[in-house]
């Protein structure tokens, strides 16, 4: 493989250079490896196959065989749709460049950029990590044995059973710690089962409380927390904020905060520590805050030619698809322009959420997180059922790209 220019020397076109050498058809494909086929791996494949078929050879490995949106996890709990419905094949993937392997990473040597698998090893001109967050509901005690964990496919699955016989008493919505994926969603759930017990006729018999670390349920906009914080008043949702369970008691229902405090529960319904997956910290990958270091603006590891983006990296962003998503194009704007040369823009960490707001209402915040100043609030859309539409596209639109549906 011709070692392509850096992007910072990019100021010459390397394939005219290499093709001029070799013949454009000599000249070998930048071999691109791409761990893990979620929100960040799928958009960076599909970015390189649009734009540069010809010169990319794009393996994409996940260990599972279909692709589920977080925000669909919550619609199977609530038994508004099923998983059947929402998986997303992967071999529905028809990309010029793109490989998939269903095969399970065991091993990153990001020095050789070289990676194995359960069946095969890669190795890689350019090595791109993608492989999110892994739940660890086993670090906080009594979590598995006394309460339900949503944030898995599994879980939110089996969950609906659960809440089709959930009568009356205290739920407890609680978060064990940060970072978690999409901050915003254990506010959607308290909402979304506000909704479903007023459906069901039992919400005059059920208390509803959150246990969250984040002060307001999100701070970088005063105006959605404001939103939300009014919203769970009107339906009588109480909010605790700054605060995360340390452990359950199931023989008593009880729930202990970090401070101490104990809180009684009929039914707990739990968002688990979250941690880099197993192979990252077997392979030396992560930092001393277990996530894989990046420089925020680039998304490059400490390692040559080796990027991590989405969950998984410790780039000052919430953990969430539409981070992950944009951090990919700028991964992908970066291997293009070690291709094509060119400039590429920094990473600056802004994300669109859409946040569920019950009685088929959804709200949008607009934050941009890597600025001089820090994270801007940008703006708060009020909650409605044209939101919701517009967020039925969103998912839309990226099985569209994604899978050609
Ligand atoms: C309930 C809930 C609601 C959410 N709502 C939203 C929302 O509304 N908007 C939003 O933007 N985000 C939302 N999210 C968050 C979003 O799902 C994640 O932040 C996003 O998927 C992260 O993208 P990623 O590419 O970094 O990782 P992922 O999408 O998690 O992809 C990582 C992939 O790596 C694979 N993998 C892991 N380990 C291995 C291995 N050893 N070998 C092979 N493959 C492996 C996994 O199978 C997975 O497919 C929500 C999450 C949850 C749980």
């Amino acid at each position: 493989m011709p070692r392509l220019a850096p992007v910072t020397n990019a100021t010459e076109r390397p394939v005219d250079a290499i093709a001029a050498l070799y013949g454009p058809a000599d000249m070998a494909k930048l071999r691109v490896v791409v761990l893990g086929a979620g929100f960040g791996g799928l958009e960076l494949a599909t970015r390189l196959s649009e734009s540069a078929a010809e010169h990319v050879d794009i393996t994409l490995i996940d260990k599972n065989d279909a692709f589920v949106f977080g925000f669909s996890k919550l619609d199977v709990m609530f038994g508004r749709t099923t998983l059947a419905d929402v998986r997303a094949p992967y071999r529905e993937i028809d990309k010029a460049a793109v490989t998939f392997r269903q095969e399970t990473v065991t091993a990153i040597d990001p020095a050789a950029k070289r990676v194995t698998t359960d069946r095969a090893t890669y190795a890689a001109d350019v090595l791109v990590i993608a492989l999110g967050a892994d739940l660890d509901p086993a670090a906080t005690p009594g979590l598995i044995e006394g309460g339900h964990e949503f944030y898995s496919m599994a879980g939110a699955a089996g969950l609906a059973p659960v809440l089709g016989g959930f009568e009356s008493g205290h739920a407890v919505i609680g978060v064990m710690g940060t970072p978690y994926k999409c901050p915003p969603a254990p506010a959607e759930t308290a909402l979304m089962l506000h909704d479903y017990l007023v459906e069901r006729g039992r919400r005059s018999a059920v208390e509803i409380s959150i246990v969250s670390p984040l002060p307001t349920p999100v701070p970088p906009s005063p105006d959605t927390s404001k939103a939300l914080l009014a919203a769970f008043a009107e339906r009588e949702i109480r909010y605790v904020g700054s605060s995360t369970v340390a452990s359950l008691d199931p023989g008593g229902s009880t729930a202990t905060l970090h401070t101490g405090e104990e809180m009684g529960y009929d039914l707990f319904l739990g968002v688990p520590l979250h941690r880099a997956p197993r192979v990252v910290i077997e392979s030396g990958l992560a930092d001393a805050n277990g996530w894989i270091n990046v420089e925020p603006t680039t998304l490059a590891t400490d390692h040559p030619d080796v990027y991590a983006l989405g969950d998984v990296a410790n780039a000052p962003v919430p953990r969430a698809g539409v981070f992950a998503e944009r951090a990919a194009g700028v991964v992908a704007d970066r291997i293009l322009a070690q291709i094509y040369g060119g400039e590429v823009a920094p990473y600056d960490g802004y994300g669109m959420c859409y946040i569920e707001f019950g009685s088929g209402n959804v709200g949008r915040v607009e934050v941009t997180f890597i600025t001089a100043n820090g994270p801007q609030g940008g703006p708060f859309t009020a909650p409605s059922p044209l939101l919701a539409v517009e967020k039925e596209n969103f998912g839309t639109s990226r099985l569209h790209r994604w899978f050609g549906r």
